[in-house]
């Protein structure tokens, strides 16, 4: 059976006004029908539709002189009532839901996490121990500190992503995926979960933090401005989001980064960023487990005795 071929209406969502109910020709809109009654989409246009009633089943009963022909037609209406959904309009669009193995069990999707493989996890572009790099200079403010890395990170991350942002588009990335089957979700200004595409996401990130970084309120840059009360608080808010955003082109845009040459740039990126918030403790480890395998693989300082090659320039 070709799938445009019925439309089948089912009125639990709105009841059909009386001379909706009853007009099968009159108006402007098809009549709505009652559950298990098929129309056949190929005659909507004279607005004669074909109407599968009880009266119809006994009568191609009669014609067909067969019960089983009835029951097989039974069938396949409750068949295309539980997998589709179905619009005011008349159309349809197939249920997803129940999409699975015919036993009902979900697919296992197996995760191949490339980016552990010692081949890539050696590629950077720096050999040093990152940690001296983050520590707080002695004769520097704190949140002067925080503030400066904090912009950095955007602006170094913001330019790794846009490498790839020609790959991720709403087609290759309909959710905001990492590894471990993460998917994050944006939040609205009332903590309302909005569902949005991964190059949506990383727009919202990027603004927000952008936004906040050039406020001078927020991120004061003029001698003698202080910094607020919320100013950690901001900073670990935009940590989160960075993390979200490196641990997305770690899982959906690993080979595209590979292919532009790129790696080593990521790891040492991706390294110096966790280190710098496990010092400060910018992120809850718990927002960043899903990361951990490869956090230790590239946060672990190289022994001082081991000549670490550096494989990019
Ligand atoms: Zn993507």
């Amino acid at each position: 059976m070709k799938r445009n071929r019925f439309t089948i209406h089912t009125n639990v969502s709105s009841k059909p006004s009386p001379t909706e109910a009853g007009m099968p020709g009159g108006g402007g809109r098809l009549p709505m029908l009652s559950k298990g009654e098929i129309l056949d989409s190929s005659l909507q246009s004279a607005r004669r539709p074909f109407v599968f009633t009880l009266q119809k089943r006994e009568k191609v009963k009669k014609r067909n002189n067969s019960e089983r022909f009835c029951r097989s037609l039974d069938i396949l209406i409750k068949f295309l009532s539980r997998r589709m959904r179905f619009k005011r309009n008349g159309s349809y669009t197939l249920n997803r839901k129940g999409k699975g193995k015919p036993n009902g069990k979900k697919a296992v999707v197996e995760e191949k996490k490339h980016y552990l493989e010692p081949e890539y996890t050696k590629v950077r572009v720096v050999d040093f121990d990152l940690k001296e790099l983050v520590m707080l200079p002695s004769e520097i403010d704190l949140n002067e500190w925080l503030a400066c890395n904090t912009t950095t990170f955007f602006n170094l991350i913001n330019l790794q992503y846009s490498t790839i942002s020609e790959f991720c588009t709403g087609e290759t990335c309909p959710n905001m995926t990492a590894a471990c089957s993460q998917i994050f979700s944006w939040e609205d200004e009332k903590r309302k979960k909005i569902k949005c595409t991964a190059p949506q996401y990383v727009d919202f990130v990027m603004s927000q933090i952008q936004k906040l970084v050039t406020d001078e309120e927020i991120f004061p840059t003029k001698y003698g401005k202080e910094f607020p009360n919320s100013f950690e608080s901001l900073v670990k808010k935009i940590c989160k989001f960075l993390f979200h955003v490196l641990a997305h082109i770690y899982w959906a845009h690993f080979k595209e980064t590979v292919a532009l040459d790129l790696l080593g740039h990521l790891n040492t990126l991706y390294a110096h960023f966790i280190v710098f918030v496990r010092e400060f403790n910018l992120v809850d480890p718990k927002d960043t487990c899903i990361m951990d395998d490869l956090s230790e693989v590239l946060c672990t300082p190289p022994p001082p005795s081991a000549h670490n090659h550096v494989t990019e320039r």
